[in-house]
């Protein structure tokens, strides 16, 4: 390779920049979308916003566009990165520094002040994500074009000088083009601002900000690469709405806080707060404010994750009414205690009310996004330099102070779930070693193929946040005053949700075990295929893959059935596990007439070992593919989209019921189980009130639609309710079931996303098979059961009797819930109703319990062929159908 010397290059550079700055002319927003960004009654979609950063990348050499690839619904995703052109020219080594500094290894301290003296600051800064919050993908477009076109500004130059800004014009282009459309079929009309009845990201709607550690999402992952890849020293998302009246939050967030953020990285984020409100007071404009509502307790919002990677990462709320649309407000329309527009020590500008339009919140943001930039040129070397001494610190502490390590034992109930896990950890930027000869810890030996987490790593402060066992502080006034409640949940631990079996290195890991352990490049799917011979396959239960196998097998026309028979055949010894404490189980997973070839395929592809024998055990219930139904209502509910995402990706494929198609009756004609997810009842029945939507998406499932409910399981459906809808089932069915939390306030028992143990009944019981005795599930504010007389049915899963059954997070009154149920099968004529008490499936990572809603779905009367029997006989005797709960 021929080597430019410097002074070539410099020139090349100087070409380059003088031939295309000067004269050349820069498309203002208003010249391509015909508007200004933040005009009343206008907004630019994503396709248009794109066509603006394209011409305007095309003007400029202080502008670039790089592809971070497709979103879920297939549109083309650019980010553009804007700096001097200098800068711009030489990324690859400003890009290289930045990932040397995060990582720290192989740097004396000053290797790394002179590295933060050439380096730049790199920026994350976006649009938003909830496409709703509308202003902020405005915004983008007029920051980017305020940054490329401005001549002469000493602000602007010393920002493009200093700082290397990597601008996503969204993190949400299908839901802004989405938004957009809806925004414009209305204008005008008694619906100018109706809400958007469906979920403007797919499947996730308003989570997909809280996704950023589990990164099931394309578009969190593209986002979590792209960090990984430049490494940022700030990462700053925009939000709306602030709380009323205040026109932007700015943190520092409220507490709690969590202990695992490195305290450089939280302080600067403060300096960062207090930074922005100044710098929008300077430039008039008022009411911004601190310490209110938001909180930094839980880590996977996608704005926030990052701040476990050493990253500063925070979000800003600027105050909305709605798309648009301006709205006038008055000081009496305050809430009371702010009329009197007292200074306050977080909100020392109050806002005195008038008129809010879009244009102001894209002047806020505008202003906050210019502050973010300014502070870090004016820090840069700084706050480069902390990036190293974060992460050299992290790896100190951890050599000196437990946890050492983690190690994920090959031995798991469910192996092909625990290899998900570490494909989690690699996304994430965390390394993980794989033990090639057995690794002694703890006093045993893990077998060889064990993963190893070593701690000494610069970004595992976001292992320990999400291995550990959290404990939500208690931050409650006095010991009877209400709790200090989290803004999101107090309690999330990855292993215990995925229930995958972790253990913590308490000794230093010394130079023999590490010689034993090799890094993982890339994440390896846990092994399957075909074992043994024979013409029919066995699969354990216990795997979730099992039932993609199962789905794809149906769907190859193969036959399935499950075996009614105790078995230790599959049970623990094909996935190698070593939970034989569990004993033998029924349900194993019994597989013919296809030929081995294919079976192997299926196999392979889903992780399972299959074990070919010769003949089929006894006792086997043939099944079919269940045909699915999941309710989706007009009013956009999270819990369906995540429901349908897991659902397709185990190969269920479901199919939506809108209020006409369940209204309209003869579902157990259609439908073997239908599945109604988590919202509250009068949402479900009732759904938008007329006048606030347009007429068809007006109502919820109303009277019509219950009494279908009703037909469909007499006539033998299975109806399976998620969380708060088994409220709606209860009232709407008229089960003789209670619920034990009715009416308490939150003093009187507070549980908003924790996760606790259940105790399950018998495993043998066709709903819980391949189930460890104890799981853990993810309780949030939901209901927990009591049969009444007349209690016809199952009860699943029990809360510990005399034990608290929390195991992360935070439950105020445990007695309350101690021996109660957590999930039930009631009996409903010749159908059932499964309900759930909890949500089996959350956010797409409570994989541990996702096997209680496979196994209701299978476990429908109308699948058990080609008798009936639904149950192993001794299902039947009468303590099963007891009105009273055993415990
Ligand atoms: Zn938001």
């Amino acid at each position: 390779m021929k080597l430019i010397t410097p002074s070539i290059l410099s020139i090349l550079v100087m070409a380059v920049w003088t031939l295309s700055a000067p004269g050349q002319s820069i498309p203002t927003p208003e010249s391509v979308l015909g508007h200004k960004p933040g005009a009343d009654f206008y907004l630019a979609s994503y396709d248009e916003s794109r066509e603006y950063f394209r011409k305007l990348a095309a003007s400029s050499d202080r502008i670039k566009l790089y592809s971070v690839g497709k979103t879920t619904r297939g549109l083309d995703w650019e980010i553009a990165l804007i700096s001097s052109p200098q800068n711009l020219a030489r990324l690859d080594r400003y890009k290289e520094i930045a990932a040397r500094l995060a990582h720290g290894r192989g740097l004396s301290d000053d290797d790394a002040r002179a590295l933060a003296r050439e380096g730049k600051a790199i920026v994350h800064l976006d649009g938003g994500l909830h496409s709703t919050e509308v202003a902020g993908a405005q915004h983008t477009i007029q920051l980017a074009y305020n940054l490329v076109a401005t001549q002469g500004d000493p602000e602007i130059d010393s920002i493009l000088n200093n700082v290397i800004l990597m601008l996503w014009p969204t993190l949400n282009p299908d839901g802004q083009n989405e938004v957009v459309a809806w925004y414009r079929k209305n204008l005008g009309t008694p619906y100018e601002v109706s809400q958007l009845p469906d979920l403007y990201q797919e499947y996730v709607g308003h989570d997909n900000n809280r996704d950023g550690y589990m990164n099931n999402m394309i578009e969190s992952q593209e986002v979590t690469r792209a960090e990984l890849e430049w490494n940022p020293v700030v990462f700053y998302c925009h939000h709306q709405t602030a709380p009323f009246p205040a026109r932007i939050f700015i943190p520092p967030f409220v507490e709690p806080i969590s202990s695992n953020i490195n305290p450089l990285m939280a302080r600067w984020l403060n300096v960062y707060g207090i930074n922005m409100a100044a710098y929008l007071d300077e430039r008039q404009m008022p009411g911004a404010i601190h310490k209110t509502g938001f909180d930094n307790w839980y880590p996977g919002f996608l704005d926030f994750t990052h701040i476990f990677r050493n990253s500063i990462a925070f979000f800003t709320e600027t105050a909305l009414y709605r798309y648009a649309t301006p709205r006038f407000y008055t000081v009496d329309e305050f809430p009371r205690d702010r009329q009197a527009l007292r200074s306050e020590v977080f909100y020392s500008s109050p806002w005195t009310g008038g008129w809010w339009r879009l244009g102001d919140a894209v002047r806020y943001m505008l202003g906050a996004s210019m502050a973010v930039l300014d502070t870090t040129a004016k820090y840069r070397e700084s706050l480069l330099y902390n990036r190293y001494q974060a992460a050299r610190d992290n790896i100190t502490r951890f050599r000196k102070e437990p946890p050492f390590a983690y190690v994920i034992p090959q031995e798991q109930h469910d192996p092909p779930t625990a290899a998900t896990l570490v494909e989690k950890l690699l996304i994430n930027g965390i390394e993980v070693h794989q033990a090639v000869k057995p690794f002694a810890a703890n006093g045993r030996e893990y077998r060889a193929g064990s993963w190893v987490i070593l701690m000494d790593q610069p970004f595992a402060p976001l292992v320990k946040e999400l291995f550990e066992p959290q404990r939500y502080p208690d931050l409650r006034d006095g010991p009877n005053g209400p709790p200090v409640l989290p803004y999101d949940v107090a309690g999330w631990t990855l292993p215990m949700q995925m229930g995958v079996e972790t253990a913590v290195v308490t000794q230093p890991v010394g130079a023999d075990q590490r010689a034993g352990l090799r890094l993982l490049e890339r994440a390896a799917p846990a092994q399957g295929g075909v074992q043994g011979s024979g013409s029919v396959f066995v699969i354990s239960h216990r795997t979730n893959a099992s039932f993609k196998a199962i789905n794809e097998a149906l769907s190859a026309g193969g036959k399935v059935g499950f075996a009614v028979e105790k078995s230790a055949f599959t049970s623990g010894s094909a996935s190698g596990s070593a939970s034989s404490a569990e004993g033998q189980q029924s349900g194993d997973v019994v597989v013919s007439g296809i030929d081995r070839d294919r079976m192997n395929e299926i196999a392979r592809k889903n992780s399972v070992i299959a074990q070919a024998v010769a003949k089929a055990p006894d006792g086997v219930i043939s099944t079919s593919k269940p045909r699915v139904g999941l309710y989706r209502a007009w009013v956009p509910i999270i819990d369906e989209g995540w429901t349908r995402w897991i659902l397709e990706n185990y190969g269920f494929a479901p199919e939506t019921l809108r209020n006409g198609d369940i209204q309209a009756g003869h579902l157990s004609e259609r439908f073997d189980a239908i599945i109604i997810p988590d919202s509250s009842p009068r949402v479900i029945l009732d759904g938008f009130a007329p006048g606030t939507i347009p007429g068809e998406y007006v109502g919820g499932l109303g009277d019509a639609g219950v009494e279908a409910l009703r037909e469909f399981a007499r006539r033998g459906g299975t109806l399976i309710t998620f969380n708060n809808a088994s409220l709606m089932a209860i009232e709407s069915l008229g089960l003789p079931v209670a619920n034990v939390l009715d009416g308490l306030k939150n003093d009187q028992f507070f549980c908003s996303g924790s996760l606790l143990k259940v105790e399950l009944r018998d495993l043998n019981h066709p709903a819980l098979w391949g189930m460890p005795r104890e799981p853990i599930v993810m309780f949030e504010r939901g209901p927990a059961f009591e049969p009444k007389s007349g209690f016809q049915g199952v009860v699943l899963a029990t809360y510990p009797k005399d034990r608290n059954p929390l195991a992360s997070g935070f439950l105020l009154h445990p007695e309350r819930i101690e021996g109660k149920a957590a999930a039930m099968e009631v009996f409903y004529g010749r159908g059932r109703v499964y309900l759930f008490g909890f949500r089996p499936q959350w956010r797409g990572q409570s994989h541990g319990a996702y096997k209680l809603i496979f196994n209701a779905i299978y476990d429908s009367p109308s699948l058990a062929k080609p008798t009936s029997l639904q149950k192993p006989p001794e299902k039947k005797s009468s303590e099963q159908t007891s009105s009273q709960p055993e415990n």
